[in-house]
């Protein structure tokens, strides 16, 4: 078993609507519904049934806020990836990336994070909680043990995620002009999906609604760059699905879609 699933249903320092504790379940459920294969897009089956590349883990008990939260989630994703496994961790707010991602530095230096999002979540504190979901790439950014952070589908800066991403050394591809070319990654890569860098139009099923965002082909096709180039894959997350928000399930479907193309990523580069 070379990747593990694990569903993170927490979502206590969401700002503005609570529901990302919700997705776990509602990702599993699009995914085994009947209405899709496993395939990936490029063809690699991941039918449970017969596939034993991967496996789903259940999900993590995580209680109390800040601390502990982060400490919980480290913990459970260390646990997961002690045996050298790759991580796909479901559901969320953002602020779980924090975490998921110090389990992966514990392991991997010289780690890139392609981070595709409409929000930068550079915030060195959103009303008064550093633990936000609009905060954690600062925290991450502030271990100093990532190697670059890439953004796509930004388009949201404002002044302080401006000094922020400055600060930082952040790469910001803003979306309002960005050519459809994911920059060229080497070594250890993480991937996080904020499901709100896709256009409401496409994904409903989010807190925050940011129009003039990317289509779920513009976003499919940047994670088949990914995997196409020369990146080692190492972990993956898919974050800020909102069940309470989504509309006949079709934002579920889509974050069943683009979690079944991450897990052919982490699958393919696994070892
Ligand atoms: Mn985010
Ligand atoms: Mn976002």
């Amino acid at each position: 078993m070379t990747v593990k699933l694990l569903g993170v249903p927490y979502d206590a320092h969401s700002s503005f609507l609570r529901g990302p504790a919700l997705a776990p379940a509602a990702i599993r459920a699009a995914l085994t519904c009947g209405a899709a294969n496993w395939c990936t897009e490029n063809g690699r089956d991941l039918d449970p049934a017969t596939n034993d590349d991967w496996s789903d883990i259940g999900d993590v008990e995580v209680s109390g806020t800040g601390d502990e939260a982060v400490t919980t989630i480290r913990l459970a994703a260390s646990e997961a990836i002690a045996d050298g496994s790759h991580l796909l961790s479901l559901g969320g707010d953002h602020m779980v990336t924090w975490p998921l991602v110090q389990a992966v530095t514990d392991r991997v230096d010289g780690l890139t994070i392609v981070h595709f999002d409409a929000h930068p979540d550079l915030y060195d504190s959103l009303d008064g909680d550093r633990y936000s979901h609009a905060c954690p790439f600062a925290r991450i950014m502030e271990e100093g043990k990532v190697a670059r952070l890439v953004q796509l589908g930004i388009r949201t800066l404002n002044p302080h995620q401006r000094e922020q991403a400055d600060r930082f050394g952040v790469e910001v591809h803003e979306f309002r002009d960005w050519d459809g070319t994911v920059p060229r990654l080497t070594g250890p890569v993480y991937v996080t999906v904020d499901l709100d860098a896709l256009d409401p139009a496409f994904a409903p099923g989010v807190s925050h609604h940011e129009p003039g965002g990317m289509s779920t082909r513009q976003l499919l096709d940047a994670i088949r760059q990914i995997g196409e180039g020369d990146a080692v894959v190492v972990g993956a997350d898919l974050v800020e699905l909102n069940p309470t928000r989504d509309i006949d399930d079709v934002s579920a479907m889509v974050a069943a879609k683009i979690a079944r193309e991450l897990l052919g990523l982490l699958v393919e580069s696994a070892p």
